[in-house]
C-alpha cells in the first residue's frame, strides 16, 4: 500500500496521472506518445474583471484546460466553485479525453472553471462573469475547436449566455459552440437526464454481469443534483429500491425505499432534502457506509478515501461523479472485491448526449427524445461490455481497463496523425 498524506491522496491531478501511468505501462505504450498524452496540450488562465451589483469591481480567476484534440474538438464542462484549482481542472480535462474515447465519440478533452461562489452571486453577476469569461476565451473555443458544457453550479442558462456571447462576436448565431443549452435554442432533448440515464444503463449491465436481480437491489446515492436526482428517478422507475440519499447538509434513509419524485418536489419547495417526512434523517458520512447493492457517489471528488473505504459495504460502486474514489481507496475496495464502474464509463452519458446535441446543431435537424435515448442506451451498454472485455482479457480491474481502452484509442490517432514539427 502506498503511503500518501491526505493532501497527496486527494490531489485529482496526481490521481489521474497515477492511473494513466499504470495503464500506459500495462499497454506498453511508446515512451514518446506517453509524454504527449500525460500532459494537457494547452492551459489558459484568465483574470475576469466584473462590475458587481453594488458598483464595486471584482476580479475572478478562470481556467480552461485543453488536454487533447487528437480525436476531435476538445470537449468538457465549466464549473463555478470557490474550490476550483488548476490541478483539478487539469485532471478533469484529462478525464474528458479518456471518457470520450471510452464511449468512442469524436472529441478530445477539456475542462473549465471559475473561482467564485455562485451561491453568493446574483443572476446579473453570474451573467457578467460568464460573458466576460467567454470573451476572454473567444479565440480558443468554437464548434471545431473546443465545445464547453455545464458542470457543477453551471446550467443551461449559463450555456445560453456563452452561446449568445460567442455568437455576438462571430456576428451570427452559432449554436454548436456549447452543449447543454435549452432545447428551444439548439439543446438536445434528453440532455438534462442523460448522465443519470447512462448511470442507470451501466447499473443494469452490471447487475446482468454479476447475476443480481433488480428486484430487491438497494441503492444509496450521494448528491441529489443533476446526476444524483436523475439517476435516482430513473433507477426507481426500473424497479431499484433507493434506500438512501446523502447531501452536504444531511442524509435520508428508508429501508423500504424513498419516493424520489416526492423528494424532488420537496427539495424544490424547501431548498434542501432535509425535513422530508417519509424517511429518517441520517448523517451523510454514515449513510455511505450502510449496506447496499449499489453505491453511487454523484456529488464531487475524493469522497471515498483511505479514511472510509474499509467501511464501504456495497457490491457495486457506480461513479456518477468525476474522481470520487482515490487511488488508495481503489486498492482497499479491490481487496473487498467491490465491483467498480469507473467514472470515465459510468458518467459518460452526459457527454454522449452532448455529442448528439453538437451533431443535431450542425445538421439543423433535431431528433425525438426516444431517438436520443435509444442511441444513448446502446452506446452505454456497448461501452460497458468493451470495458469488461478489456478487463477480462488483460486481467486488470475495470478502472484500469477503461483507461487502457481509452489510452489505446487516443494513442492510435495520435500516432496516425504524427507529430507536427
Ligand atoms: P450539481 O451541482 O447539479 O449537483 C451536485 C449535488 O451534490 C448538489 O446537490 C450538492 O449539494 C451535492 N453535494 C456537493 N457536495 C456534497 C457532499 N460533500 N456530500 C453530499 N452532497 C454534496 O452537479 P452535477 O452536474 O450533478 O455533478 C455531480 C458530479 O457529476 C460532478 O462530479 C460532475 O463533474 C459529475 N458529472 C456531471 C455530469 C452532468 O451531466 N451534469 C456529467 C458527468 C459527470
Amino acid at each position: 500500500m502506498q503511503t500518501l498524506s491526505i493532501e497527496q491522496e486527494t490531489n485529482p491531478w496526481e490521481a489521474q496521472a497515477a492511473r494513466f501511468d499504470f495503464a500506459a505501462k500495462k499497454l506498453n505504450l511508446d515512451q514518446g506518445i506517453w509524454k504527449v498524452l500525460r500532459y494537457p496540450s494547452r492551459e489558459i488562465i484568465v483574470h475576469i474583471p466584473v462590475t458587481m451589483d453594488d458598483g464595486s469591481i471584482e476580479v475572478f480567476t478562470g481556467y480552461r484546460v485543453q488536454h487533447s484534440i487528437a480525436r476531435g474538438p476538445a470537449k468538457g464542462g465549466i464549473r463555478y466553485s470557490p474550490d476550483v484549482s488548476l490541478d483539478e481542472v487539469r485532471a478533469l480535462a484529462s478525464w474528458m479525453t479518456w471518457k470520450c474515447a471510452v464511449v468512442n465519440i469524436p472529441f478530445g478533452g477539456a475542462k473549465g472553471g471559475v473561482i467564485c461562489n455562485p451561491k453568493k452571486m446574483s443572476q446579473g453577476e453570474l451573467e457578467r462573469v460568464t460573458r466576460r469569461y467567454t470573451a476572454e476565451l473567444i479565440e480558443f473555443i468554437g464548434p471545431e475547436k473546443d465545445v464547453p458544457a455545464p458542470d457543477m453550479n453551471t446550467n443551461e442558462q449559463t450555456m445560453a449566455w456563452i452561446m449568445d456571447t460567442y455568437s455576438m462576436h462571430m456576428r451570427q448565431t452559432v449554436t454548436s459552440v456549447v452543449t447543454g443549452k435549452p432545447v428551444n435554442i439548439g439543446g438536445s432533448r434528453g440532455r438534462t437526464e442523460a448522465t443519470g440515464r447512462g448511470v442507470s444503463v451501466v447499473c443494469d449491465e452490471a447487475l446482468k454481469h454479476l447475476g443480481i436481480a433488480v428486484d430487491g437491489c438497494r441503492v444509496i446515492i450521494q448528491g441529489f443534483g443533476n446526476v444524483g436526482s436523475n439517476s435516482a428517478k430513473l433507477l426507481q422507475r426500473k424497479g431499484y429500491t433507493i434506500i438512501g440519499i446523502a447531501e452536504w447538509d444531511g442524509g435520508l434513509y428508508n429501508a423500504k425505499g424513498i419516493d424520489i419524485p416526492a423528494l424532488i418536489e420537496h427539495r424544490k419547495n424547501a431548498g434542501t432534502i432535509n425535513g422530508f417526512r417519509e424517511a429518517e434523517a441520517i448523517d451523510s458520512a454514515e449513510l455511505l457506509t450502510r449496506e447496499c447493492e449499489i453505491l453511487i457517489p454523484a456529488a464531487t471528488e475524493n469522497v471515498i478515501t483511505s479514511r472510509n473505504a474499509d467501511k464501504i459495504r456495497c457490491r457495486i460502486l457506480c461513479e456518477g461523479a468525476n474522481g470520487p474514489t482515490t487511488t488508495v481507496a481503489d486498492e482497499i475496495l479491490g481487496d473487498k472485491r467491490v465491483f467498480i464502474i469507473p467514472d470515465i464509463l459510468a458518467n459518460a452519458g452526459g457527454v454522449t448526449t452532448s455529442y448528439f446535441e453538437w451533431v443535431q446543431d450542425r445538421m439543423g435537424y433535431f431528433w425525438t427524445e426516444a431517438e436520443v435515448n435509444q442511441r444513448l442506451d446502446s452506446i452505454m451498454s456497448e461501452s460497458f461490455r468493451d470495458v469488461i472485455a478489456y478487463a477480462e482479457n488483460h486481467r486488470v480491474n475495470n478502472r484500469i481497463a477503461a483507461y487502457m481502452l481509452a489510452i489505446d484509442r487516443v494513442a492510435y490517432t495520435t500516432k496516425q496523425r504524427g507529430i507536427y514539427a
